[in-house]
């Protein structure tokens, strides 16, 4: 953010400080994000970047993120649904193929409750996508607020082929109301054809990024301290996916130029801004983080 007040400063100093404001993002004093772990699975990595080893399968873990802002608590993605920690049925097929391992520990409940905040403390929650290890505890939160792009909620009841793999019917469908309900939504809902700056001070940026699934977002973490981070959700796996170019297999990949367009988008705000990126995967980027209770500020 340094930068950035260096340019306000310049700008106001040449009269300009109007524009200045107008494009500037306030990091609020006291917002913070926390590191959280749904648990790990077991994968190709040739699926996730092209021309990898599909053997031996690598473990990767499963990672989502809360941001304490002034203005309200906003989670972004819900890892596994906690069903699966007993019920490896709910995943189907896809629990032989992904090997979750995911303890008592790994429910969102208890890993939220590592820094105090219960579900119903939670303003916001931004689903990065629907697969099953991004959306499967959306319906946790009936006092929430869900942000998703309206591509993201028909596409995940009615994939396209071959994308209908990762998607659990079960984790979209217990968004919808009762039957007979007049409003279609379990849970209020923000559903977006595009970005949405959360709290009006651009500190909380959704970025709607058509690539990996038909309604894929990102966000932009502006925090005062740390600075900007993105977080990517599944429009980037790994770290080398995003420096070299590298797409992930075509079942992971529902519009192949816009994850390469994902990618650029990453370079610039991160080049732009001096900031950083965080995905969800990267084992060994995650394993660097710093995980809930400690926090980045
Ligand atoms: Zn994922």
């Amino acid at each position: 953010m340094k930068g950035r007040r260096l340019l306000m400063a310049a700008l106001a100093f040449l009269g300009m400080g109007a524009i200045a404001n107008d494009v500037a993002a306030e990091s609020p004093a006291g917002m913070k994000m926390y590191v959280f772990s749904s648990g790990r699975l077991h994968l190709g990595k040739g699926l996730l970047a092209n021309f990898a080893p599909m053997e031996p399968k690598i473990e990767i873990p499963v990672g989502f993120f809360i941001i304490k802002h002034p203005k309200g608590v906003v989670l972004f993605d819900t890892g596994n649904n906690d069903k699966i920690i007993t019920d490896k049925t709910y995943w189907g097929p896809n629990y032989d193929v992904l090997e979750p391992n995911m303890t008592p520990d790994d429910a969102i409940d208890v890993q939220l409750g590592k820094i105090g905040v219960k579900p119903d403390d939670v303003k916001y929650v931004v689903v990065s996508h629907m697969h099953l290890d991004h959306g499967g505890n959306v319906a946790k939160f009936p006092n929430s607020t869900l942000v998703i792009q309206n591509d993201e909620i028909e596409f995940s009841m009615f994939p396209d082929e071959p994308f209908a793999g990762s998607f659990i019917p079960g984790d979209t469908f217990a968004l919808r109301s009762k039957v007979g309900t007049k409003t279609p939504g379990a849970v209020k809902m923000v559903r977006l054809d595009g970005d949405m700056d959360l709290f009006g001070d651009g500190s909380l940026m959704v970025h709607r990024s058509r690539g990996h699934t038909k309604g894929s977002q990102m966000m932009i973490v502006r925090l005062p301290k740390t600075g900007t981070v993105v977080l990517t959700g599944d429009s980037a796996y790994f770290r080398e996916n995003v420096e070299k170019n590298i797409l992930p297999n075509l079942v992971l990949a529902y519009d192949p130029a816009g994850i390469a367009k994902g990618y650029e988008w990453i370079r610039a705000v991160v080049a732009n801004e001096n900031g950083q990126f965080f995905t969800a995967h990267d084992p060994d980027a995650f394993k660097a983080l710093k995980k809930a209770p400690e926090f980045y500020e």
